[in-house]
């Protein structure tokens, strides 16, 4: 494993801020494909951290006891935001900087806008794929999920069916996603999986476990592991889903909200999923209930809700 730190800066006590890419290069030097992960742009999504720990320890483990199985070459940077991420930050710290809302885009010279330059540019130069790795805001957790914009869905789906997600959720275009890197690294035809799992500020092992053996499956797949020198993980399709497959429960008061389901259940339609309180009159506002039966695939984790709040998305059952 080669490491390098492709982003350097000084800080103003004397320590350095840098993001690293460690390389497990091809075996004869000659990559079939390179891919790249990338973790951490987002400095409070730790689950991409974790799924990079398991990812380059497994590698390390394998360059050492079967080299020979690197045909490609695998590029991870596990902490993308290096600054957001010391301080449990979305955002670059002081300028608030959105590092996934300035990829290509000419935006001044901020640190973090340039550190968000070198890394995308570094990106370019070592990638002909790519996986970003996300989890979700404070609010809301999500099972293990690929985000894919739909004009990319013909060349992305047969990949992300290969990554051992639970849903694959074809979406439409917005304005917002033409700063992200994982737009701009598929404009640029480095076709580039987006993954959004758990929720910020915690890992939940269960739902990186799956990803781990999909992204291990995904280097075979794609021939950068060879394939003949070890036996393919196996992977579940994902459920597919487009916009109408999907339905979501809202709070109707502002209150405290307990669930009483899990992620990844099976619910019924009118089935509870939880109750929003008053906490101050001791009363229940509000049973929330499935407005459909599916796959509960987003819950709430931040009981703190007002009125419209997301609480729940569930993917719909296909007779429904
Ligand atoms: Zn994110």
């Amino acid at each position: 494993m080669n490491t390098e730190a492709i982003v350097s800066i000084k800080n103003a006590m004397g320590g350095r801020l840098e993001i690293v890419r460690q390389t497990f290069p091809a075996h004869n030097g000659k990559p079939t494909r390179r891919i790249s992960f990338v973790a951490g742009l987002h400095g409070d999504e730790l689950a991409g951290l974790y799924l990079c720990h398991r990812l380059i320890r497994a590698l390390r483990e394998l360059q050492d006891t079967r080299p020979e199985v690197f045909l490609g070459q695998i590029n991870i940077y596990p902490a993308a935001n290096p600054a957001g991420i010391h301080s449990s930050n979305r955002l670059w710290p002081y300028y608030g900087l959105d590092m996934n809302r300035v990829i290509g885009q000419e935006n001044g010279h901020t640190v973090g806008t340039r550190a968000a330059s070198l890394l995308y540019k570094d990106i370019l130069n070592h990638s002909e794929y790519a996986v970003d790795i996300h989890a979700s805001n404070l609010h809301l957790l999500e099972l293990p999920q690929i985000r894919v914009i739909e004009e990319f869905a013909v060349d992305l789906l047969p990949l992300a069916s290969e990554a051992n997600a639970d849903l694959v959720w074809v979406h439409p275009m917005a304005g917002l996603f033409e700063s992200t890197l994982g737009y701009n690294l598929n404009q640029e035809k480095i076709p580039t999986l987006v993954i959004e799992t758990g929720i910020c500020q915690r890992i939940h092992a269960h739902l990186i476990d799956p990803l781990f053996e999909g992204m291990m499956h995904y280097l075979l797949h794609l021939g950068i592991l060879d394939a003949n020198y070890l036996s393919p993980e196996k992977v579940r399709p994902p459920r597919v889903l487009y916009p109408k497959q999907v339905m979501q429960a809202t709070a109707k008061n502002s209150g405290l909200f307990v669930g009483s389901v899990q992620p990844g259940e099976t619910v019924c339609r009118g089935q509870r999923l939880g109750q929003v309180l008053d906490v101050v009159e001791g009363e229940v506002l509000e049973d929330v209930n499935a407005p459909a039966a599916g796959l509960l695939f987003t819950l709430r984790e931040h009981p703190l809700v007002h009125s419209g709040a997301l609480l729940a998305r569930i993917a719909l059952d296909p007779e429904s």
